[in-house]
C-alpha cells in the first residue's frame, strides 16, 4: 500500500523521491491511539513540540483528528523544494489545531499541493509539471520519473 516515484529536473541533477503511503488516509480513531503499543503518532509526527502538544490536546481538552490525515507533499512558498509530510487536523474544545510546516532549507513557509494536483502527480504518468520551477537551479523543466502505484478509496 502506497507510493513510490520521484521528481527529477531535466536540466540539472535534482532529483527527490516519495516513498512513503502518500495519498493514503490514516483512520482518525485509530490515530487518537496514543498510549498503546500500537500507537503510531510518534511516527507520523517528527516534531517533538508538535506531538507534545497533540498529545496534550487529545488527553486534556478532547481533541479528535477530523477530515483528512495522511501524507501530502508540500512546495516551499520560497525555494520551490518539494516536501512529504504528514498532515492533519485536530479539533479540540477550544478550537482546532493544524501543523504550520517549514521548509527545513530556506525556512520558508511550506503550502500544501492541493488534492487533485496529488493525485494527478501520483497516477497520471506524463503529467505536466511545467508550473512548477526546479528547486535547484530554477528551471521549469521537472519531470515525473519512476513509477507509481496508488490506492484511493
Ligand atoms: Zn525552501
Ligand atoms: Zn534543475
Amino acid at each position: 500500500m502506497g507510493v513510490g516515484f520521484g521528481i527529477g529536473c531535466r536540466e540539472c541533477d535534482y532529483k527527490k523521491d516519495f516513498m512513503l503511503g502518500i495519498g493514503f488516509d490514516y483512520n482518525p480513531r485509530s490515530l487518537r491511539d496514543i498510549d498503546s503499543k500500537y500507537a503510531m503518532l510518534q511516527y507520523l509526527i517528527k516534531s517533538n513540540a508538535a506531538l507534545s502538544l497533540v498529545k496534550r490536546l487529545i488527553k486534556d481538552k478532547n481533541g479528535k483528528f477530523a477530515g483528512k490525515c495522511g501524507h501530502r507533499i508540500y512546495i516551499c512558498s520560497r525555494c520551490g523544494e518539494f516536501h512529504e509530510r504528514f498532515s492533519y487536523c485536530i479539533y479540540h474544545d477550544e478550537g482546532y489545531f493544524e501543523p504550520k510546516f517549514i521548509c527545513n532549507k530556506c525556512y520558508g513557509i511550506l503550502n500544501l499541493l492541493n488534492e487533485d494536483k496529488l493525485k494527478r502527480l501520483c497516477n497520471d504518468k506524463s503529467i505536466d509539471l511545467s508550473e512548477y520551477y526546479c528547486p535547484s537551479c530554477g528551471r521549469h523543466s521537472l519531470i515525473k520519473e519512476g513509477s507509481a502505484q496508488c490506492f484511493w478509496d
